[in-house]
């Protein structure tokens, strides 16, 4: 077996541990690393007369990167004891290590993460490296994991129940080193490497009989225990408050997190160890890991690793439009380097669009994210403008007027001759076919759907759509685009709503569709966010405005009429017409719609809702939730079987990224791999809800041909 670690014992006792696998650019907590532990600590024992203190440091970028995600993510549901006894013989190697007698310190010179940190939290002292990059956490929960090397035992044990959970365990923030530092996760922070090393050796020196404060007479955890009268008070809100981030059942860590935890405290060090494993096993044998593991490690790296090639630089941006789209967009290229010209009709709205970046650069000065130098150059890449002529040479073009398409024909045609005559041309609509758009531009190879999100600089990703005509290199340089924005990109091909505004739009039907047969409204919300949805569905609508649907039904029956098809009405258009038309309540932009405004704030669902209760309605919760679920991943089946998703990691990585799709299930199609039955079991009860809600839940045949084929979504 390949040995990972080096050892190294100099003539004054101490023994430098170089972490290094051979085999791998980082190192991680995989088999090869079990055996070089064992190793290690075995010969650190049989040594330990001859030996003055253990440096423990690193030969890689990261010092330790943690679990192995392939192992991780691959473990059967009956191989339980199997992961125990790992997990045991991890945690017991750690648990050696930190009762060996002798100091032994982390000498931290890159991130330390999950497993690496908690190799360092099973040391007496962790010296760090200056170095802005290097991360310092326990991130496992955002894969639906625990830290099970001890992580939840030694962070509540050295920083108390309250820090451990709220700063390190439960929402796995991935902290500086000054944070690290603050917190109590780092004790000294030096600025080379050579002092790094001569710290650790001073330390040694002075601290000849260090020991864990745990295994010191008289510890007690920092804050106190569960039974801690201050601590007893407090600890029953926790699950109330993780109700809000485990949006329902569905996310098993952090309950499991917080049991262990709370547990843990009540117990010695080592029954606590044995708590932890058990909360663990639990986790990475259940479903929800995998799902998290695929969807936020193996499908993300693929679609954001794609092979661009080379492609010409932007040096120039122009963006069409400066309101809430546009303003935006232009921060996001701003914060990445690039010159931005952002034009509107008048100089006034194009102005009051360079304010939001203004907003921003003043809230993060503020705070310290950024100097007031790096602000003003951020704001001095961004004119504002209403001359086109200022647009000359531009090599990038995002247009992002109102959603007309023949108003943005006339801003492309107003432009085409001013940009470079190579410029990329993007529209930033988020239903109109590009092929149609595209008919607008001379150069039809050169233009391409750049679809964005709202919050533009909070949301990861970007659709990229290709027209009939888009070239290759169009969508090359579009991917170089949206990378060197920082964001993750789907490509999908030409469609009304593409990918996911087509998919999303059934998520917020079905919501509405349940209003239209009388379920309470306050059930709908509830349904929405037990299934694990960021917002719940009649907010989400009043957030996208109710006029929205209605725009786009008016163009899919103009579209469908025009082909001569049949145009098939849902049950959700009449709320919509009734809340705009009779009600007058178009959403939060209107100052009404589902909810209650008062001053921009929703103060709580329209009583007037009542209007569509009806008293005799009997739908199973179970069914609310699922509906939601299962119509969005029915629409994406439809997408994938006409050519519009070109693969599942895009339907998996858009689902979540761009719309909202619960995170726990791994991504849309993902959802049905893993629905209890696997594919048949999901077309079984698609059928069930058709009979019960509408032909729109019937399986599409590609889902049907593949259950019975015995195949998955892969
Ligand atoms: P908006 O109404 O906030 O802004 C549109 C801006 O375009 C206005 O400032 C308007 O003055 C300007 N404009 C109109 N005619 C112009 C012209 N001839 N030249 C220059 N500017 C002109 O709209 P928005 O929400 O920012 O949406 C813009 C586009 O982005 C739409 O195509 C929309 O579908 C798409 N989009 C919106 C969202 C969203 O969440 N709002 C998300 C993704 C995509």
């Amino acid at each position: 077996m390949t040995d990972t670690i080096r050892y190294d014992r100099g003539d004054d006792g101490i023994v430098v541990l170089t972490l290094d696998d051979p085999r791998r650019g980082a190192n991680t907590m995989n088999d090869a690393y079990v055996a070089s532990m064992e190793a290690t600590v075995s010969r650190l024992e049989a040594e330990r007369d001859q030996i003055t203190g253990v440096i423990i440091t690193s030969a890689k970028n990261s010092w330790f990167a943690g679990g192995d995600l392939d192992q991780l993510g691959s473990v059967p549901a009956d191989r339980g004891q199997d992961v125990f006894d790992l997990s045991t013989r991890v945690k017991g190697q750690l648990r050696r290590l930190e009762t060996l007698g002798k100091p032994v310190v982390a000498a931290i010179n890159g991130s330390a993460l999950g497993g690496g940190l908690e190799l360092a939290l099973s040391c007496h002292r962790r010296i760090a490296l200056n170095n802005p990059k290097t991360e310092i956490g326990l991130p496992e929960v955002t894969l639906g994991l625990l830290p099970a090397g001890g992580g939840v035992v030694r962070t509540v044990r050295l920083l108390g129940l309250v820090n451990a959970l709220t700063q390190v365990l439960l929402q796995g923030t991935r902290h500086r080193i000054a944070a690290a530092l603050k917190l109590g996760l780092v004790d000294q922070v030096v600025d080379t490497p050579e002092e790094l090393i001569a710290a650790a050796r001073e330390w040694i020196a002075a601290n000849p009989a260090a020991a864990q404060p745990w295994d010191t007479k008289g510890y007690k955890i920092p804050g106190g225990t569960p039974s801690t009268p201050a601590l007893a008070s407090m600890l029953p809100a926790f699950p109330a408050n993780l109700r809000k981030q485990l949006k329902g059942a569905f996310y098993p860590a952090p309950r499991n997190i917080l049991s262990a935890a709370v547990e843990g405290a009540q117990v010695d060090v080592d029954n606590a160890f044995v708590i932890e494993t058990r909360y663990f096993v639990e986790l990475v044998t259940g479903p929800v890991a995998k799902n998290m593991i695929k969807a936020f490690f193996f499908d993300l790296n693929e679609v954001s690793q794609r092979d661009i090639g080379e492609v010409p630089p932007i040096t120039k941006v122009a963006v069409l439009g400066a309101g809430m789209m546009g303003a935006a967009i232009a921060y996001v290229c701003a914060r990445a380097g690039l010159p931005v010209v952002l034009r509107d009709v008048s100089l006034e709205g194009a102005v009051r669009g360079k304010g939001y970046s203004e907003k921003i650069v003043a809230k993060d000065i503020g705070r310290g994210r950024i100097s007031e130098d790096k602000g003003r150059a951020l704001l001095d890449l961004i004119t504002a403008t209403d001359q086109v002529a200022d647009l000359a040479g531009a090599d990038l073009v995002i247009e992002a007027v109102f959603e007309d398409p023949a108003l943005k024909h006339k801003v492309f045609a107003e432009i085409e001759g001013i940009v470079a005559p190579d410029a990329l041309l993007c529209s930033n609509t988020s239903t109109l076919p590009i092929t149609a758009l595209a008919d607008g531009v001379q150069r039809q190879a050169d233009f391409i759907g750049l679809h964005f999100f709202s919050p533009v600089d909070k949301m990861p990703l970007v659709e990229v759509i290709k027209g009939e005509k888009t070239s290759d290199l169009t969508v090359r340089r579009a991917l170089d685009v949206v990378r060197r924005l920082r964001k993750t990109p789907i490509v999908v091909n030409d469609s009304r709503g593409f990918f996911t505004s087509r998919v999303i739009g059934t998520f917020t039907n079905e919501g509405i569709a349940m209003l239209a047969e009388g379920v309470a409204p306050a059930s709908i919300e509830q349904a929405s966010s037990q299934a694990g949805y960021p917002a719940p569905v009649l907010q989400l609508m009043d957030e996208l405005t109710l006029t929205l649907p209605r725009k786009i039904r008016n163009e899919y029956r103009a579209a469908a009429s025009a082909a001569g098809q049949q145009w098939e009405a849902h049950p959700a258009d009449e709320v919509i017409d009734r809340m705009i038309d009779e009600f007058g309540r178009p959403g939060r932009s209107g100052g009404a719609g589902f909810y209650e405004y008062a001053d921009g704030r929703r103060t709580g669902l329209w009583a007037g809702l009542s209007t569509f209760a009806k008293p005799d309605v009997s739908i199973p919760f179970e069914d609310l939730k699922e509906r939601m679920l299962f119509i969005e991943a029915i629409e994406t089946v439809k997408c994938l079987d006409e050519g519009v998703l070109l693969s599942v990691a895009e339907a998996n990585i858009g689902s979540i990224f761009g719309i909202g799709y619960p995170g726990w299930t791994g991504g849309v199609l993902q959802y049905i791999n893993q629905y209890e039955g696997g594919l048949p079991g999901f077309v079984a009860r698609a059928r069930q809800l058709a009979e019960r809600y509408g032909d729109r839940f019937t399986p599409p045949p590609l889902l049907i041909a593949k259950a019975d084929a015995g195949e998955i979504f892969a």
